[in-house]
């Protein structure tokens, strides 16, 4: 035993000093040495330090696989880069309802926010505008969308599933749900820091007016705004529009329609690339001009595959629309974070750090990547090797040149089953 000090403590040099302490110490670097060996993971987690006694969440757990038993090539601290809108706060009016994943509740996501509405038939997002450009994916239904450019120019038009839309910063808007019942869509800002809960309001606005300044501003008596709503609308239930044709021709008499159409029909575009397993629908300012957003609709089909890749001009931000799957996002300094996503829940990647979505399901996956810039960019990770001297590359990653030889020329995006 060592030595008690004069406090009455033994002390450490007490106890290298001593013989069986020496025993002791040499049978502790063995158990540590025994255990570095020893298997830390098993495939049916069936090992003592795998069993999770205590509290437990058994719908999140089920939900998420590769956070529950992530893969062993993760590794350190990646920030969150996924929220549902299931956790956000709805918002529920007349006419339909609303909710949102922002910078607030996803901190990394600074350069895209996301809304998701749902308008009944007649339903309205009543007329506004916002500092940002609205991008959107409609996800159901069928909707009559306006808007009005800075020369006064008009559009009016209506969308259905598959569809996008985009209204340019501080363009003046409305949706409208029409038949047979309404519509739901995602909208997405070029800020994380948007909040579709303060947008400018036309009812507000003139509810913050004095009444004579609106009756001056139209030469009419200011008792004609006297039925304007105290309190906005924000969404509220109206009658059907009018029919297509005629809504256009009131709105653009005078000053005609906007020469570049703020809508564009995805749902008839063909996909830009097939392969078996799955397929890719780019739409940028290449071919819809008015967006700065650019956007990738995506499938996949059961085990597909979209391919190791990172975007260099932009960070990425994902909705997906249905099914199930799962992403690894590489951050550098060997960490690593693996996270499962299904319908409804947000994903977002820093530009330029790689990442893949592999189909975890039985059924298709599609999701949205949409990014802050007006044209669509990619680096796939087998492109890069394909074009890169394929002895150097070996050097690197010893596959061999008949592996790198086998690469396609070109970039698959999806990669075949
Ligand atoms: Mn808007
Ligand atoms: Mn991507």
């Amino acid at each position: 035993m060592g030595e008690p000090n004069q406090s009455g403590q033994i002390t450490r040099r007490g106890l290298l000093q001593t013989g069986s302490a020496a025993v002791t110490a040499a049978a502790a670097v063995a158990a540590v040495s025994a255990q570095e060996t020893a298997p830390v993971r098993s495939p049916d987690h069936h090992l003592p330090n795998e069993t999770e006694p205590g509290p437990k969440n058994a719908v999140l757990d089920a939900a998420n696989p590769d956070s529950v038993w992530p893969p062993e090539t993760d590794h350190g601290t990646v920030p969150p880069f996924k929220y549902s809108f299931g956790l956000s706060r709805k918002r529920i009016e007349n006419g339909g309802w609303t909710r949102q994943v922002t910078m607030r509740e996803l901190p990394i996501s600074k350069s895209i926010a996301g809304v998701e509405m749902r308008l009944t038939a007649g339903g309205v997002r009543e007329l506004h505008w916002h500092v940002e450009a609205e991008w959107a994916y409609m996800v159901y239904g069928n909707a009559r969308i306006t808007a009005v450019d800075a020369q006064g120019r008009s559009f009016v038009g209506d969308v259905s599933e598959g569809d996008l839309w985009l209204f340019p910063k501080g363009i003046p808007h409305s949706i409208q749900g029409l038949g047979p019942d309404g519509c739901r869509f995602l909208l997405a800002f070029d800020n994380g820091g948007f909040d579709e809960f303060h947008t400018f309001l036309i009812t507000d606005w003139l509810a913050h007016t004095p009444p004579e300044v609106l009756g001056k501003n139209f030469g009419v008596p200011a008792s004609t705004f006297s039925q304007v709503p105290k309190k906005e609308l924000f969404i509220f239930q109206a009658a059907l529009p009018e029919e297509l044709t005629a809504e256009q021709a009131h709105a653009a008499s005078g000053t005609g329609a906007v020469p570049q159409r703020f809508d564009f029909k995805a749902s008839q575009m063909q996909p830009t690339k097939v392969t078996r397993g799955g397929e890719v629908k780019i739409v940028d300012s290449k071919i819809f001009p008015v967006t700065p957003i650019s956007a990738a609709i995506v499938r996949l089909k059961p085990g597909g595959l979209r391919e190791l890749h990172w975007h260099p001009n932009a960070d990425e931000w994902q909705y997906y629309v249905s099914g199930k799957g799962r992403m690894t996002v590489f951050i550098a300094a060997s960490d690593a974070r693996t996270m499962d996503f299904e319908a409804g829940d947000v994903g977002y990647i820093p530009q330029s750090n790689p990442h893949y979505i592999e189909n975890t399901g039985d059924t298709d996956l599609v999701f949205l990547e949409i990014f802050k810039s007006p044209v669509y960019e990619d680096i796939s990770l087998a492109e890069w090797m394909a074009h890169t001297p394929k002895r150097l590359v070996d050097q690197h990653l010893h596959v061999g040149s008949a592996m790198l030889e086998g690469i396609p020329r070109q970039e698959a995006v999806i990669m075949p089953l």
